[in-house]
């Protein structure tokens, strides 16, 4: 977990590797249904443009079904999700009915002014459509106000690890990766 720029994806794919599961990451998944005009990415698209969140109803389903693939047997790593409170409800409900459940939360925590830097740069080189300055501003709304409170929840059930994600890239996936080995030890 982490705003928007936090480097989420990025440290998403290093872990996964690590540990040799699969990295979900629902917003990789709506922008390739919305890249290929699929019905799903046509009902996510104006959600995705406007920095809002797809409904619930929409993602939920979508991550169900990503869920029941064989890929996941031995593990899998979200990124992107839950985002809501409705969201953490039905994952636990989900996994629950399959014996299986979270056993770890990683949140990178970014300064302010370094997400908004980073998400402008790669604004400048990705083109993402939702990489626009008002776009951006109103995602780390959408986050501080809809999402940042799942932290709480998740550490009350003492899951949370948070990770200093400030500076280079491979400086950030050192503290990741030595964070999973220590968490491997004590499991
Ligand atoms: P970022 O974290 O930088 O905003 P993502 O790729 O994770 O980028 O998400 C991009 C967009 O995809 C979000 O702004 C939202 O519209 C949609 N999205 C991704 N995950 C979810 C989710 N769990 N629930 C609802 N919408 C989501």
């Amino acid at each position: 977990m982490g705003p928007p720029g936090a480097g989420k994806g990025t440290q998403a794919d290093v872990l996964a590797e690590r540990l040799g599961v699969p990295a979900i990451s629902t917003g990789d998944i709506f922008r390739a249904q919305v890249a290929d005009g699929t019905a799903l990415g046509q009902q996510a698209k104006g959600y995705l443009d406007a920095g809002e969140y797809v409904p619930d109803s929409v993602t939920n389903a979508m991550i169900r079904e990503r869920l029941c693939a064989d890929d996941t047997r031995a593990g899998f790593l979200l990124d992107g999700y839950p985002r809501t409170l409705d969201q953490v409800a039905v994952l636990d409900e989900f996994l629950a009915g399959q014996q299986r459940f979270v056993d770890g939360v990683v949140v990178l925590e970014v300064h302010a002014d370094e997400l908004v830097a980073r998400l402008l740069h790669r604004a400048a080189q990705a083109h993402r459509s939702d990489d626009t300055e008002p776009v951006i501003r109103r995602r780390l709304t959408v986050y501080a106000e809809q999402t940042q409170p799942l932290i709480e929840v998740y550490a009350s059930r003492g899951l949370v690890t948070t990770i200093d994600g400030n500076g280079e890239t491979h400086e950030v996936s050192q503290r990741v990766l030595t964070m999973a080995v220590s968490l491997q030890q004590q499991a």
